[in-house]
């Protein structure tokens, strides 16, 4: 039990990574806030899942690319359990395009969900976590934001490196207020993220083995490993 009384909010864990963070953070003894935007009966079925392992959740639907629901977000973990110890910012959306076809339209939604999201949570939570003098922050960013993205996923791959330079100078700042902040940068983790955006099963099953052998334990990873990893940073 290595969160014994903490309060966690993870975002965007209805699905995938996020479902697989907020379960671990669970058993280790976290209250956790398990949000969502559109993934109401998902989500739910996260928390049944947490409660029938003897964890405690609940669910919070909040888009995070709105200040006002991420306020609200952070407001309910503090009027539901008292405080808050971590965050978790792991919402994300991937929409494909390259410099030439990227839309106005499609930029914009990247930008607000995968770097504004986190902006926007990040500061309601630092508020809270700054009075209590600790607090632990992860966002999840991606390998793109490495400059090690595959062409077609502009957007995604400029806000996933926004998120890391985000991450150290929040870092910077917090520090001194017993706040830590990190970030996880995924490679190829198989969710429905990467399920829809390969398009078709024939090309999911190409993709998954081109990655499989360019990864060094070959094999591709698993929401697990993040979730692993996400403990041992908080
Ligand atoms: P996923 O299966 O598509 O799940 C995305 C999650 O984000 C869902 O829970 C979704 O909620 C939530 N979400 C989307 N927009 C939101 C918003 N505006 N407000 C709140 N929640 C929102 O994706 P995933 O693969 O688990 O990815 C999780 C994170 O890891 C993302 O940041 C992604 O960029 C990053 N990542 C993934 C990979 C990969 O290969 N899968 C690699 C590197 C990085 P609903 O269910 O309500 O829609």
């Amino acid at each position: 039990m290595k969160l014994e009384g903490k309060v966690a909010i993870v975002t965007g864990a209805s699905r995938g990574i996020g479902r697989a963070i907020a379960k671990t953070l669970a058993k280790e003894g976290a209250r956790v806030l398990v949000n969502y935007v559109r993934g109401a009966v998902e989500a739910k079925k996260v928390v049944e899942e947490i409660r029938a392992a003897g964890g405690n959740a609940i669910p919070v639907a909040a888009d995070v690319s709105k200040k006002n629901d991420a306020d609200r977000l952070v407001d309910e973990a503090v009027r539901a359990f008292g405080r808050l110890d971590v965050l978790v910012n792991n919402a994300g959306i991937l929409v494909g395009g390259n410099i030439l076809d990227t839309t106005e339209q499609d930029w914009d939604r990247v930008m607000a969900v995968n770097l504004k999201g986190p902006f926007n949570c990040m500061q309601a939570a630092a508020k809270v976590m700054v009075r209590q003098k600790s607090g632990k922050i992860i966002n999840v960013s991606s390998i793109s934001g490495l400059g090690g993205a595959p062409g077609g996923e502009l957007a995604y791959s400029c806000s996933k490196a926004g998120l890391i330079n985000m991450t150290m100078v929040a870092a910077l700042d917090l520090g001194s207020h017993g706040i830590n902040v990190n970030c996880i940068a995924p490679g190829w983790i198989v969710t429905d993220m990467v399920i829809r955006h390969t398009g078709s099963e024939k090309k999911f099953n190409e993709v998954k083995e081109l990655k499989s052998g360019q990864a060094m334990i070959g094999r591709v990873g698993d929401p697990q490993d993040i979730a692993n990893l996400a403990l041992f940073l908080l």
